[in-house]
């Protein structure tokens, strides 16, 4: 059966007392959640923090991103293995903000993929097509598209243990939220592809959505037969916004 997901993306934000504040307050809403994951991704070096808040609760902890190789010399980066010395479940990849400012293609991507994979981590597949492409009507396209260049690379059998967030790339971080209607269609989109490469294998296929999702617009969001969970960038730095995301409640702003 499908769960909700909820991954909270902190990306570059936070301090060692803001974190605590935030965690706190996290804390106290964090056992009313029945059928629902919730997910931290901190910056690394707060990693540690996190895990030491989180132990005994039901929340799990993600990366932002790893290195594909085992270990060596990569200065400045994280492999799959320090990551499972975190107790780490998830970690996002191909986040359009790495795809845009750090040039990462869809085989470095692909090669993460199969990284996380082998080490037992999940990998969120960040997808999501630019406000140009939407608008030439190339949506659907670049999906699948970007869909077809990871599984070319990785197999069906490796990319079954993925979740998939989409993410229209005019939505991250500016407020524009993709209406119901545009969210629903491309995750239908994704689920009906994936669908007719394997029915069996993607059955239980999660599809996140994401793009400036907040306490106002997820509950008609998840309602959405093809949504099953949100990847949250600003709201989840906000502790009151990001309970109201994962229990459903909805702020009618008059
Ligand atoms: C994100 O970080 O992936 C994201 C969707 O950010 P925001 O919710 O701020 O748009």
């Amino acid at each position: 059966m499908r769960k909700k997901l909820i991954i909270a993306n902190w990306k570059m934000n936070g301090s060692v007392v803001a974190n605590s504040k935030l965690l706190m307050a996290m804390l106290k809403f964090t056992n009313r959640l029945s059928n629902c994951e919730l997910v931290v991704c901190p910056p690394y070096i707060y990693m540690h923090q996190v895990k030491e808040y989180i132990a005994g609760t039901n929340i799990k902890l993600g990366a932002q991103n790893i290195n594909a190789n085992e270990f060596g010399a990569f200065t400045g980066e994280v492999s799959v293995d320090m990551l499972r010395d975190f107790n780490c479940r998830y970690s996002l990849v191909g986040h359009s903000e790495r795809r845009a400012l750090y040039n990462e293609s869809n085989d470095a991507i692909a090669d993460k993929i199969k990284s996380l994979v082998a080490g037992g981590i999940i990998p969120v597949l960040c997808i999501g097509e630019s406000l140009a492409q939407r608008e030439r009507g190339e949506a659907k396209e670049v999906i699948t598209t970007q869909l077809a260049a990871i599984i070319d690379v990785v197999g069906l059998k490796c990319f079954k243990s993925v979740v998939i967030a989409y993410e229209p790339i005019w939505a991250i971080g500016t407020g524009k939220t993709a209406s119901v209607e545009q969210a629903q269609e491309i995750h239908q989109v994704i689920r009906q592809y994936l669908s007719k490469l394997d029915n069996k294998l993607f059955k239980d296929l999660s599809i996140l959505y994401g793009g400036s999702v907040n306490e106002n617009n997820a509950g008609a969001l998840i309602k959405q037969k093809d949504i099953d969970g949100f990847l949250v960038g600003g709201a989840s730095l906000k502790a009151d916004a990001l309970e109201r995301i994962c229990l459903g409640e909805t702020v009618i702003i008059e």
